[in-house]
C-alpha cells in the first residue's frame, strides 16, 4: 500500500514510522517546494505531483493549509481521505464555525468581520472581552488579538485591517472570550464504514499560545460528552481518518475551540500510552483497514521540545522517557521533537515528570518552572 501525504513535516514522518510495520509506504508532498520527498530523509523522490497522485493508492494530508487547487486535484483522483471540505474547514475559521453550528455542537458565540462596520456589529453581538482571529493561516496563537476594552478598538482595527487587506480572501472571526478552567482535546478516528473510536481526552497546557504539555486523562462523564461532540462533527463531514477536537472545559461543560482534520500534537502521547497510536489509526482508516484499539495502556504525558536540538543525556537514561526527534534544523520556538513520559499509574507519572523537570533546562522548558 502506498500513501501520498500532503505536507512533509513531522506528522508525515511519524505516519511513515507507524506505517512501516503494516507495509504501508509513505511519500510526502512538500507544499513549499512542490517536491515529492521521502518523509524521513527529505530526499527528493524526483516526480511531480500528478505522477505521485497516479502512483498512490491513497492520498491524505498532515496539515490544513494546503492550496485549494492541490486539494481539488487530489480529490478528483478519488483517492483522497478525509475530504477536501474537511481540510478546508480546518484551514478557514469561517467554514469551521459553520461546520460546528451545522453539527450542533457547543462553541463560542462568534461573528465574521470584513469591515469596520462588521467590527462594531461584532462588539455588540459578541460582547467584551473578545478574541479576534484571522480566518486563514493562523496557528500556534498567531494572527490573534484580544479586545478587552473599547479604548483598544482603533489600534486593533488598524492591525486587523492590514491583515484583511493583505489577501483578497482573508477575514477576521470575532469570538467571545471563554473563561475556561482548562483546555482538553479529543483525538479519534472514523472509518469509511462510519465506525468511530476515540482516545482518552488529553489535558493541554499552552505557553505563549503553543502547546507545551499534553496528558491523557481518565474522566468518564467528560469523555462521554466529548465523544458525542466528536461523533457529530465527524459524521457531519463524513470523515475518514484521524480528527482532533480542541475544547474549552468550563466547569465540566465542553465548548469546541477548533478542529484539526488530521493527526494532532495532543495525540502524540498515544505512541507510548495507547494500544494503537494515532498515526497507525489514521493510516488504517484512510487505507480502509479495521481501526486499532484506542485503549490507554499506561498514563502518559507528551512534552513538546521547542527550539532545542539536544537534550541532557540523563533524559535518554530515564526508563519513563521516550524521545521523538523530528530531524529538523534548529530555529527559535520551532517544534523540534517531543518526549513521551510514562508511569504505570498517575502518581508515578507525576513523579516521573518531576524527575524530568529536574533534568531539563528551565529556560528551554518553562512549563517546569515552579
Ligand atoms: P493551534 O492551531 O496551534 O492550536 P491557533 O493559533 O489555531 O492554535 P487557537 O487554538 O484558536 O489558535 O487559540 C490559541 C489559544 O488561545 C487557545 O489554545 C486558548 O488558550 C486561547 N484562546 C483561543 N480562543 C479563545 C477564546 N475564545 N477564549 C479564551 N481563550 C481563547
Ligand atoms: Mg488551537
Amino acid at each position: 500500500m502506498h500513501v501520498l501525504v500532503l505536507g512533509a513535516g513531522q506528522l508525515a514522518r511519524m505516519m511513515s514510522l507507524a506505517g512501516a510495520p503494516l507495509n504501508i509506504e509513505i511519500s510526502a508532498y512538500d507544499v513549499g517546494s512542490e517536491n515529492i520527498v521521502h518523509p524521513l530523509t527529505q530526499a527528493v523522490l524526483g516526480k511531480g505531483l500528478s505522477n505521485a497522485i497516479a502512483q498512490a493508492d491513497v492520498i491524505t494530508a498532515e496539515f490544513e493549509h494546503i492550496p485549494h487547487d492541490v486539494l481539488d486535484v487530489c480529490e478528483q483522483s478519488g483517492k483522497f481521505y478525509p475530504t477536501a471540505d474537511a481540510i478546508k474547514a480546518g484551514g478557514d475559521r469561517r467554514i469551521e464555525k459553520a461546520l460546528l453550528d451545522a453539527a450542533k455542537v457547543n462553541n463560542a458565540k462568534h461573528y465574521i468581520i470584513n469591515t469596520r462596520h462588521d467590527f462594531e456589529q461584532a462588539i455588540e453581538f459578541v460582547g467584551l472581552p473578545m478574541v479576534l482571529k484571522s480566518a486563514l493561516g493562523g496557528y500556534d496563537g498567531k494572527g490573534q488579538w484580544r479586545l478587552k476594552e473599547l479604548s483598544q478598538v482603533d489600534a486593533i482595527w488598524s492591525e486587523m485591517e492590514q491583515c484583511i487587506q493583505a489577501t483578497d480572501t482573508q477575514a477576521i472571526v470575532a469570538e467571545e472570550f471563554v473563561p475556561f478552567d482548562r483546555e482538553v482535546s479529543l483525538v479519534g478516528a472514523r472509518s469509511s464504514d462510519g465506525d468511530v473510536v476515540v482516545y482518552p481526552l488529553a489535558e493541554n497546557v499552552h505557553i505563549n499560545g503553543v502547546l507545551s504539555l499534553s496528558t491523557a486523562i481518565n474522566e468518564t462523564a467528560l469523555q462521554q460528552q466529548a465523544k458525542e461532540m466528536f461523533t457529530a462533527v465527524a459524521n457531519e463531514l463524513d470523515y475518514v481518518g484521524v480528527l482532533a477536537l480542541e475544547f474549552f472545559d468550563v466547569k465540566g461543560a465542553l465548548s469546541v475551540n477548533e478542529i484539526a482534520p488530521r493527526v494532532h500534537n495532543s495525540g502524540h502521547w498515544t505512541q507510548q500510552g495507547a494500544e494503537t497510536c494515532q498515526f497507525e489509526n489514521h493510516l488504517r482508516a484512510v487505507c480502509g483497514m479495521p481501526l486499532g484499539s484506542t485503549e490507554m495502556i499506561r498514563p502518559t504525558t507528551m512534552v513538546n521540545i521547542l527550539g532545542e536540538d539536544t537534550l541532557p543525556v540523563e533524559v535518554l537514561a530515564m526508563d519513563s522517557c521516550h524521545i521523538h526527534w523530528y530531524g529538523k534544523d534548529k530555529r527559535p520556538g520551532r517544534k523540534m521533537g517531543h518526549i513521551n513520559v510514562c508511569g504505570h499509574d498517575y502518581p508515578k507519572l507525576t513523579d516521573n515528570l518531576a524527575e524530568l523537570g529536574r533534568v531539563l533546562d528551565k529556560n528551554a522548558f518553562p512549563v517546569f518552572n515552579g
